[in-house]
């Protein structure tokens, strides 16, 4: 288990390419808000709570890193819902509580594998969220605060 952090603002716009080249869409939040608290946690995936501003609570799952599959050279944060929208919320205040780590990043030999370990990881952080350790954490005022 992992002590939760919590950051969040406003949904900006990212690479364009979680949807588009995944099929898995993450709300980009500005990571040079947070470079302090990025660089004392390791690079990985990680799952926890998501407070949208006008519309709730959800699961999430996130990546924090350099995405290696794409290279990049700044460190990003994609949390992506596990909820179906059918819309997009930039611009809207996205708190997050980060509450539980899956795995370090990696390097994958194909978008198929890159795209398939995303789902699993999904499918872990949807059980892990329902027990009982990390379910509290739903309620967390920060998440609420801006509702
Ligand atoms: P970008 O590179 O601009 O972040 P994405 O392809 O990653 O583009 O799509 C992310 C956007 O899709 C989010 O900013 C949000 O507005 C919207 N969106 C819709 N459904 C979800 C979801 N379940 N999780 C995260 N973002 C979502
Ligand atoms: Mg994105």
């Amino acid at each position: 288990p992992i002590e939760p952090w919590y950051i969040g603002g406003p949904v900006i716009k990212g690479f364009g390419r979680g949807s588009k080249v995944l099929g898995i869409p993450t709300a980009n939040l500005p990571a040079e808000n947070f470079s302090t608290i990025l660089s004392e946690h390791t690079s990985g995936v990680y799952f926890g709570w998501a407070g949208l501003s006008t519309r709730g609570i959800y699961k999430m799952v996130m990546s924090i890193g350099w995405n290696p599959y794409f290279d990049n050279t700044e460190k990003t944060i994609e949390p992506w819902l596990l909820h179906e929208f059918g819309e997009d919320f930039y611009g809207e205040e996205l708190r997050l509580a980060i509450v539980g780590y899956i795995r370090p990043e990696a390097n994958f030999p194909s978008l198929e594998s890159l795209i398939a370990r995303i789902h699993k990881d999904g499918r872990i952080a949807e059980k892990a969220l329902d027990l009982p350790i990390y379910a509290g954490y739903k309620d967390s005022p920060y998440l609420k605060n801006s509702m």
